[in-house]
């Protein structure tokens, strides 16, 4: 198997990318972020923006947009929470509303700054494959509706299929205000702008203690007033006291061969929206700006005692799967190939949205857990944190998902039994069981497991 610097399209694909050099010495900071994805990057760029005259930098074990940054599926949902719906459960009306309206400005203000991203705001089909996925797909229009949120519609089968040509699409739901970007294209332009405005990036430095304010690295430490934690599924290899509050997973995706011109008039897709459907373990696909189908499956594995490393960077039974379910979709497709094929780790919890908090007597402040909702999740995490890390007031300080921290997972071995029981009861409900008891009490304390 191919390292995934190769192996993911993203990644193989990017352009012109120069990593900064490691570090090899000693240096002082004001603040340093340890991780150089979405949300170290953000972090540091707010960081620079709100105070100008700081000396801000960034630590990444690897190159900048090495972790799930640079090998998610690039489809940027409308909404911050997961689902608006599981928001209004786990914080009420309210805050939902303020969570909808908080993430639409979020895209927006995204869209305007992720120049030369390929990003197109094509919104997102939700599908259905089953007649009670054409009910979650009312409900959820029902909550559209509810917090305010306007533009959302029932598509019938014939005007599903007309949109993208499948035989399984019974229906389903537009999402309106995401879109799809390239993730990669996105990482490259926040390095660019932090480093035009002066914050440093060591890259290719792994750190490997956190000591009192000092960052202890392979061949230098940096000394800092204040440290920003910013390695979600990794961060329990430094912070370990965490990994009560979330769960690393992996999750796989495949890119096919560009389409050809016959191709892309059976398939349709003309609007290019990013598709999910609603099954619990759903496929996420969407076309790459060189009209690659690029196909993944929410079917996230845990690695028992929560190992995150290089080794877990692929799984040819999801590749198998992942295949199985092309096929099905796409009949006509026959014969496709898949010339790249990865896996990356994100960080659920128990409420399916991230969790921030300081330690250290505040000099070391965290914030992970975006599950595989992050691009849009990660700027606001970047401006929550880079407040925390300036005691400046904001209004994003008051969310609830800042305020409250998620329901804690069990420690290893319950943690690896209860993670395959509830894996197991979920995929017989996408097989057409009804939720066991195990998946019904889950419900009911409000605890859930997915990407
Ligand atoms: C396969 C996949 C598909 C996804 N699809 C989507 C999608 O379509 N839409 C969406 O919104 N979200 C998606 N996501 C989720 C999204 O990618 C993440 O939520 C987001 O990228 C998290 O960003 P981050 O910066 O917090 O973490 P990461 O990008 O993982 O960054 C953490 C960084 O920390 C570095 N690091 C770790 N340890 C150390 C150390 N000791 N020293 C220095 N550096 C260290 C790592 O190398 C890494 O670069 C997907 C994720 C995956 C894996």
């Amino acid at each position: 198997m191919l390292p995934v610097e190769q192996s993911c399209y993203w990644l193989a694909s990017r352009q012109g990318y120069n990593p900064s050099a490691p570090l090899t010495e000693k240096v002082d900071a004001d603040y340093a972020v340890v991780g150089g994805g979405f949300t170290g990057l953000w972090t540091a760029l707010f960081l620079k923006q709100l105070e100008p005259g700081a000396h801000v930098v960034v630590v990444e074990s690897s190159v900048a947009g090495y972790g799930a940054s640079g090998r998610n599926a690039g489809i940027v949902s409308n909404s911050i929470d997961h689902s608006h719906a599981l928001a209004i459960s786990h914080f009420g009306k309210p805050e939902a509303e303020r969570l909808a309206k908080i993430g639409m400005q979020n895209i927006s203000e995204m869209e305007e700054f992720a120049v030369d991203c390929d990003f197109e705001r094509s919104g997102q089909l939700q599908v259905a494959l089953k007649p009670g996925h054409l009910e979650d797909c009312k409900h959820n229009l029902e909550v559209a509706n509810e917090i305010g949120l306007a533009g959302y519609r029932m598509l019938s089968r014939e005007e599903m299929q007309a949109e993208v040509n499948s035989p399984l699409y019974l229906g389903g739901l537009f999402v309106p205000g995401g879109g799809i970007l390239n993730p990669i294209k996105l990482v490259d332009r926040i390095v660019g702008e932090m480093k035009r405005l002066g914050v440093v990036i060591y890259e290719n430095t792994r750190v490997n203690r956190i000591g009192d304010g000092v960052l202890h690295c392979q061949k230098g430490d940096i000394r800092a007033k204040k440290i920003v934690m910013a390695t979600d599924a990794y961060t329990h290899h430094l912070l370990p006291q965490l990994l009560w509050r979330f769960i690393p997973l992996y999750d796989y995706i495949l890119v096919t061969d560009p389409l050809t011109a016959e191709q892309k008039e059976q398939i349709r897709w003309h609007h290019r929206q990013g598709m999910v459907d609603g099954r619990t373990f759903f496929n996420y696909y969407r076309l790459t700006a060189d009209n690659r189908i690029l196909w993944g499956t929410s079917e996230a594995v845990y690695y028992p005692p929560n190992k995150v490393d290089a080794t877990c960077d692929h799984s040819e039974h999801h590749y198998r799967t992942l295949k199985e379910s092309f096929a099905k979709h796409f009949p006509y497709l026959n014969g496709m190939q898949f010339p790249f094929g990865w896996g990356g780790p994100i960080a659920s919890t128990t409420r399916l949205t991230p969790f921030f908090g300081t330690m250290n007597g505040g000099r070391v402040i965290y914030g992970l857990g975006y599950t595989g909702h992050g691009i849009g999740t990660t700027r606001l995490a970047g401006k929550i944190m880079a407040h925390l890390a300036l005691s400046k007031d904001s209004e994003l300080l008051s969310l609830k998902m800042v305020t409250d921290k998620p329901f804690p997972y069990p420690p290893e071995p319950i943690r690896g039994m209860s993670v395959a029981a509830v894996t197991r009861s979920l995929q017989k409900v996408d097989a057409g069981e009804s939720p066991n008891i195990l998946l019904r009490i889950l419900d009911k304390m409000g605890i859930g497991f997915s990407s």
